[in-house]
């Protein structure tokens, strides 16, 4: 219902929330870092999830072949996602916390052709970074019309991406990671070459929500600021997407990177100094946002998480099912290392430090 009052769902056709659309939608090329007027950015309600169905139904056709770089819990779903729309998916699986090479990423592209090939940026589930650069370039070498599709959903606003100057064809996220804007929404970027692999296929999408063809003109509209229906976007969502960008895009982005790195060094740094290993040994191949770290010998997580939680800090589990129990995730991402006054970081480490020495750890 069309209503003014604050206490009531606001009309996604209301001129306010249609304005607020159209410049999430431009903000958002700038936090992705296009200025290709053929990228097009998407955000609809649901979550990272949503953003895989979106590339499967979508830029790849039934019995088509795709390359996926195997990190760990994300690229499995990634391949799992595809192949429930018929995707001849090949897996190259790296092992546990690593990722795979560029030298037999290169024997694979050439064996066959990929309609596309997918890396998680951040594998979530181990903390690997992937190298989206190289790889971009080596795909551009070996096969030119592979588009490159990478899962950004623990990188994107954490991790620097150009999507322009690296060639980039689509990067999806989700809300609720580093940009810090509450969950619900799938949000992504693709380039004017998906776009037309999106257009120019045979078959239909086989999604009708997650239809590219039925949300393109939808976000169009919306980034001329005109309304234009499809399904309901969640108005309250997108507010609150707008004002999560505007904080993010006030710096230069880089700025906001160089702060990741910067406290993701104190944080590797005060893990080794407690004589504790992450799961990402190659320092070349760590996150930025996250840390995976192996328990010390002998601790469970299932008693070290709560005696971190009473202290007020959340960590979560592992999830990697080869070394499940073996190992606990530390997210830094956002407000937890933009924000001085919290001292996040910090407080988390000194709490990791003696939540293991109340579980008997002592530092060999
Ligand atoms: C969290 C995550 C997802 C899934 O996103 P949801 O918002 O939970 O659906 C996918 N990929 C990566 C790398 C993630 O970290």
């Amino acid at each position: 219902m069309p209503c003014r009052d604050k206490n009531y769902s606001e009309s996604h056709v209301a001129a306010g929330f249609v304005a607020t659309f159209g410049e999430t939608l431009s903000m958002l090329r700038k936090l992705f870092q296009t200025s290709d007027p053929s990228s097009q950015p998407f955000v609809l309600s649901g979550s990272g999830t949503l953003s895989w169905d979106l590339v499967a139904a979508n830029l790849i056709e039934p019995g088509e072949d795709v390359l996926v770089l195997g990190t760990g819990y994300f690229s499995d779903g990634f391949a799992d996602c595809l192949r429930v729309y018929g995707t001849t998916v090949t897996e190259l699986k790296a092992p546990v916390g690593t990722k795979p090479q560029l030298p037999e990423i290169e024997k694979a592209l050439s064996e066959k052709r990929y309609k596309a090939i997918t890396v998680t940026h951040v594998d979530t589930s181990t903390g690997v970074l992937s190298e989206l650069q190289q790889l971009s370039a080596l795909v551009r070498r070996v096969s030119p019309d592979t588009l490159i599709i990478v899962d950004g959903v623990c990188s994107v606003a954490c991790e620097e991406i150009d999507f322009d100057a690296w060639g980039l064809d689509g990067v999806v996220t989700a809300s609720q990671k580093a940009i810090g804007c509450p969950a619900g929404l799938s949000i992504s970027m693709f380039s004017g070459r998906a776009m037309k692999a999106a257009q120019n296929r045979k078959t239909p999408p086989a999604s009708y929500f997650a239809s590219m063809k039925n949300w393109t003109p939808i976000m169009q509209n919306y980034e001329a600021k005109k309304p234009s229906y499809f399904a309901t976007p969640s108005p309250q969502l997108i507010h609150a997407l707008h004002t999560a960008l505007s904080q993010i895009l006030a710096k230069p982005v880089s700025e906001r990177f160089a702060a990741h790195r910067a406290a993701s060094d104190r944080i590797k740094k005060a893990i080794a100094g407690l004589g504790l290993k992450q799961v990402a040994a190659n320092p070349d191949e760590q996150a930025h946002g996250m840390t995976a770290i192996y328990l010390p010998d002998g601790v469970k997580g299932a008693d070290l998480l709560p005696i971190l939680a009473k202290k007020g800090i959340v960590f979560a589990g592992g999830i990697h099912k080869e070394i499940v129990s073996k190992y606990i995730r530390f997210g830094h991402m956002g407000v937890s290392v933009l924000d001085p006054k919290r001292n996040d970081v910090d407080h988390a480490t000194k709490s990791l430090g003696e939540a293991s020495a109340e579980c008997g750890y002592k530092k060999a």
